[in-house]
């Protein structure tokens, strides 16, 4: 048994849950955009400051619904260095991933190597903020509009985030947000899609409920993946609680950062000029080090600590895809020698410090 796994979720009070559930009780009202649904919504859409938001029961199935709801053909450029879910709802839904490699700087998608991918296939940009590093939107955007491609951002790491004072739900044509339990904010499974065209509010609300437009019209052929109220009720209770939570997590990052700077062979996460971080996660690249990614893996298992390979292997290595991850070397060396310690609300200082004296040796 761990003593200090990877990840915590962070809970509120159990009586604000509780108080938060009992209108649920009385209304009997359990699904289908209810009442704490419609709460969330609103909360969400001043939270992130966009005009448009759109909750899901995941932040996988908020992605599919995207990618139907913009009605894409063809290619869709995008980075292996992330979770299965993003390349995976790119293959689901009918569309071809091609990878493009990462910046070694902040392992975002290098929007230098974009523009000799495209082909006359190509729809659409899927990058993702890895790690709540953001990605170069500016350079993203003047590609895309060079060649009439939409812009998806994966933000399932970057909730709340700000670059240069701007939401990062703002960005490109379409945000996905996860709200799993794992994520720095958590509807215990959740998602929404953050977009800025009004016109996609239809088409992503058909994608969620069957394609279903009145009670005797069906328009398109949609799937199941509404948000439920107690899911809802879940996310109100912890946006409440989100900046105390927020607060703990960059104590934790200040005391990482503290005793790994500046150790040779240890590299850590960048912080970008006028980025407002959530701390979501604590990666450092062993390169160079006196133990391998692996060795260090296997050195705090063995004092019950959870470290987490994430992400490896990058996804252009799945055995699912006809792909090789050779052509993408940023990201697989990258995904070679990462490794995020603990990181989560409640970390305490001296678990911060056991964590580095095992990988200090
Ligand atoms: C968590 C995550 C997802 C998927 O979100 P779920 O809510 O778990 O479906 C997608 N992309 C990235 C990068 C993630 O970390």
């Amino acid at each position: 048994m761990d003593r200090i796994n990877v990840t915590r979720s962070s809970m509120p009070p159990f009586e604000e849950y509780c108080e938060e559930i009992r209108s649920i009780w009385e209304s009997r009202w359990l699904t289908n955009m209810g009442e704490k649904h419609e709460a969330l919504t609103q909360a969400l859409r001043e939270k992130l400051e966009v005009p448009g938001i759109s909750l899901f029961t995941n932040g996988h199935l908020a992605l599919e619904a995207t990618l139907r709801a913009l009605d894409l053909r063809g290619e869709v450029i995008t980075t292996p260095f992330t979770f299965a879910s993003t390349t995976h709802a790119i293959a689901r839904c009918g569309l071809k991933p091609v990878f493009c490699d990462v910046r070694e700087g902040d392992y975002t998608i290098d929007p230098a190597k974009i523009e000799a991918l495209i082909t006359r296939d190509t729809c659409a940009i899927l990058p993702v903020h890895v790690y709540g590093n953001i990605c170069d939107d500016a350079a993203i955007e003047a590609v895309a509009r060079a060649h009439g491609l939409k812009v998806i951002y994966d933000a399932a790491h970057a909730f709340g985030e700000r670059v240069n004072g701007v939401s990062v739900a703002r960005l490109g044509d379409a945000s996905m947000f996860s709200f799993h339990a794992t994520k720095v904010f958590h509807t215990i499974e959740g998602g929404a899609v953050a977009y800025r065209d009004e016109a996609l509010t239809t088409p992503l609300q058909m994608q969620k409920n069957y394609g279903i437009t009145s009670p005797e019209t069906v328009e398109v052929c949609g799937g199941n993946s509404k948000m439920s109220e107690f899911q809802a009720a879940m996310g109100l209770c912890n946006l409440r609680h989100l900046d105390e939570e927020l607060a703990k997590r960059f104590r934790a990052d200040a005391r990482y950062r503290e005793r790994l700077s500046g150790v040779p062979g240890v590299r850590l996460n960048p912080i970008q000029p006028g980025v407002e971080r959530n701390c979501a996660y604590f990666p450092v690249l062993f390169d160079g080090y006196k133990w391998t990614r692996d060795e260090v893996f296997e050195r705090l298992l063995a004092h019950g600590i959870r470290a987490r390979k994430y992400f490896y292997p990058a996804t252009n290595a799945f055995d699912c895809y006809d792909a090789d991850p050779r052509k993408t070397p940023v990201a697989l060396h990258l995904s070679q020698c990462v490794l995020c310690l603990p990181m989560y609300a409640g970390l305490a200082q001296d678990e911060v410090d056991e964590i580095c004296d095992v990988l200090l040796g």
